[in-house]
């Protein structure tokens, strides 16, 4: 179940607590519930639906981002959009979707020693890419400016493709930031949590860990 607050205090006693619910959460949540664990999911942000998104910044930024979109880093000089609710950055980001790259993942071997290789990690990008409705945009769905950079590159002579997304029903809009008004944009809100919650799981909104003792 997905809770969104309670009149009193609570002592909860789950095998795992996972704190946020963004993709990383939601899929360890929906893996461990189905795997017979009792998971709690606790999120500082709101459990916020597609009725609420009305495509205004002035909406989005207040419900949706950490430090109401203003988050950056300790010297101000780069700005660090992070998502804040239930479903994470899934819930505002713009849906480019892409396998872990062959170069990265021997990257991370080489100097992590992370033994992932891609044929290891193929059928669970396969299985991500099935729930999430991941697919190739049609060139004939770019807009102008993109397809005009397309163009270019194909002139020059450059590698160029068309993105992933995880999207199904898609209207094209351009307000993915925004959270998305048609639930099209397949986030963790709509995939992987209620997976999780299916399977047994308790999701927490509006609940901010502040400190873990052990
Ligand atoms: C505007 C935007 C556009 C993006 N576009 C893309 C894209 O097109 N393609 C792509 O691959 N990636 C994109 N990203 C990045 C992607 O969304 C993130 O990499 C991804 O969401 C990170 O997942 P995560 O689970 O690690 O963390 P997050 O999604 O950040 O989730 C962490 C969650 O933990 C919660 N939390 C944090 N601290 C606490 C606490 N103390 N107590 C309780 N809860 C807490 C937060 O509220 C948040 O909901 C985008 C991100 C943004 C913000």
């Amino acid at each position: 179940m997905i809770r969104t607050g309670s009149d009193s205090d609570l002592v909860l006693k789950p095998d795992v607590c996972i704190v946020g619910s963004g993709p990383g959460g939601a899929m360890v949540a929906a893996r461990l519930a189905r795997a017979g664990a009792k998971v709690v999911v606790l999120e500082e942000g709101g459990y916020h639906r597609k009725d609420e998104f009305d495509m205004q910044e002035a909406t989005a930024f207040p419900l949706l981002y950490q430090d109401r979109g203003n988050r950056a880093t300790a010297d101000l000089s780069i700005s660090v959009l992070q998502g804040r609710a239930v479903g994470g950055g899934t819930v505002v980001n713009w849906t480019t979707s892409y396998r872990t790259p062959d170069d990265v993942l021997a990257y991370w071997r080489d100097h992590f020693g992370l033994a992932l290789t891609p044929s290891d990690l193929r059928p669970h990008f396969e299985e991500v890419e099935q729930r999430l409705g991941i697919q190739k945009v049609d060139l004939e769905d770019t807009n102008a400016n993109n397809r005009a950079i397309y163009d270019g590159c194909t002139k020059m002579g450059w590698q160029v493709d068309t993105t992933k997304r995880n999207v199904r029903g898609c209207l094209r809009t351009g307000y993915c930031g925004m959270g998305c008004p048609v639930d099209a944009k397949q986030s963790a809100t709509l995939t992987y949590l209620p997976d999780a919650v299916a399977a047994g799981a308790d999701v927490y909104a509006n609940c901010r860990v502040s400190r873990i003792e052990w």
